[in-house]
């Protein structure tokens, strides 16, 4: 069988972590099988490099950040190699440059594009065991671009659709997908299996378990995708086309407290202003989310909405910039909120569901900011102080009690 096998952060934290994950890669190529390890940086070593870049040029292009911090990625594909050496078995690491890994130029989001998998496959075949750095590409210009944050486990399905693997294994923390984040709600539930297209809900609306590109990707190509512990044998979560679960009426519950809010004060009242505002913000890439418009008193009117907080500083200096063509007379922010979710195909055929999640946060003295609703989600905009007991009472009233769709 052909394998790859992504492994996170947490799981190649130190040597003695590198060590047992060594053996992992090793017991599966002594069982034959052809082996293609994707590494994430060790532990924190994202977070901190971008500290140590913060000191020095809180500004930096994101051309010079990616240089930075695909350097994570490139240790700790070395030192894998290093630990499989000393074990006797035949190993090399590659870069997103030596593995061809070509993706869009959009520094620190970069979409993947293109892999030609040649030297991939030459190593395989000479019996290697071969290491990849996930989180990187190249562009055009061969200058090293970055993925976004949790980008390897994307790194990890590009490969594994492209080399036609048999299987992709994404070895993490946990040991599996579950109902909610395990470690905001104590009572979430593993998942045996999840459909992709609520996986990629979830994934899209916080829950970091996968990349949400890793799931748009898999179900693109069809590949066999699978959660699970790099802890212990636990069987994990198949993530595939039709999951046989039972038809709940919500599958999960997300949190993502990437998020601040703007709101814009006093704007005209007329047709095109909603316009200007989120073309100069899509021109800089910037992606918006939430959106609430008041409804307009005298001529003007307010339009409130959500960007990540990655994105905030970049929103507020275009917004400053622009002030005289939007023509609002205030901006009011929050960087302290938060987005909780529920996710569920059976929601859309059934109207209960939005009363019952304002009965939870109601009762839970919980504030709710702002709303959105979808076919298959509803989300919520809470304090981040109030998101985590959000999720709790939310996903005590769907999941705990069991709710079941009506057909
Ligand atoms: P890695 O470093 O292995 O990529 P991440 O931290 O990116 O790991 O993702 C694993 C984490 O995702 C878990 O520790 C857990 O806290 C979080 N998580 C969020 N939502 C879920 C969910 N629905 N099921 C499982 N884990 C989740
Ligand atoms: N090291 C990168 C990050 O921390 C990519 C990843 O872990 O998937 O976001
Ligand atoms: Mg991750």
């Amino acid at each position: 069988m052909l394998i790859v096998k992504k492994f996170g952060g947490s799981s190649v934290a130190d040597a003695e972590c590198i060590r047992r994950v060594a053996n992992t890669i090793v017991k599966s190529y002594k069982e034959g099988n052809k082996v293609v390890v994707v590494l994430s940086a060790q532990g924190d070593t994202t977070d901190e490099l971008i500290e140590k870049a913060n000191e020095i040029n809180p500004n930096a292009s994101k051309r010079e950040m990616d240089m930075l911090l695909a350097t994570g990625e490139q240790q700790s594909v070395a030192l894998m190699a290093m630990a499989i050496e000393a074990m006797g078995y035949p190993v090399v690491s590659l870069n997103a440059f030596q593995c061809n890994i070509y993706s869009t130029s959009t520094h620190s989001n970069a979409r993947i594009k293109n892999i030609s998998v040649e030297r991939i496959e030459n190593e395989l075949d000479n019996k290697n065991i071969v290491i990849i750095t996930g989180f990187q590409g190249i562009n055009r210009n061969l200058d090293v671009t970055t993925l976004g944050r949790g980008g390897s486990d994307t790194s990890a399905v590009a490969l594994a659709a492209k080399l036609g693997a048999d299987v992709c294994e994404i070895y993490t923390d946990v040991d599996g997908v579950y109902t909610c984040d395990p470690r905001i709600v104590k009572g979430a539930v593993k998942l045996n299996e999840i459909s992709y297209d609520e996986m990629l809900e979830l994934a899209t609306l916080g829950a970091k378990v996968l990349h949400n590109r890793s799931v748009e990707l898999a179900k693109k190509y069809n590949v066999n995708l699978v959660v699970r512990s790099s802890m212990s044998d636990a069987e994990g979560t198949v993530v595939k086309e039709e999951a046989k679960v039972e038809k709940m009426l919500v599958s999960g519950v997300a949190v993502d407290k990437n998020v601040a809010r703007i709101a814009l004060i006093g704007l005209k009242d007329e047709p095109g202003t909603a316009f200007k505002l989120f073309s100069l913000l899509s021109k800089k890439k910037i992606s918006v989310d939430l959106i609430i418009q008041s409804i307009g008193r005298s001529d003007t009117k307010d339009i409130s909405f959500t960007v990540t907080r990655d994105d905030f500083k970049e929103t507020i200096a275009i917004l400053e910039e622009n002030k005289d063509s939007l023509g609002y007379s205030e901006v009011k922010t929050n960087t302290e909120v938060a987005k909780v979710s529920v996710v569920g195909a059976g929601m859309a055929t059934n109207s209960g569901v939005a009363a019952m999640l304002f009965e939870a946060t109601f009762d839970a003295h919980i504030n709710v900011r702002m709303i959105s609703t979808s076919e298959i989600k509803i989300s919520l905009l809470v304090d981040e102080k109030d998101a985590d007991r959000a999720a709790e009472v939310i996903h005590d009233k769907f999941i705990n009690t069991g709710i079941k769709a009506r057909e």
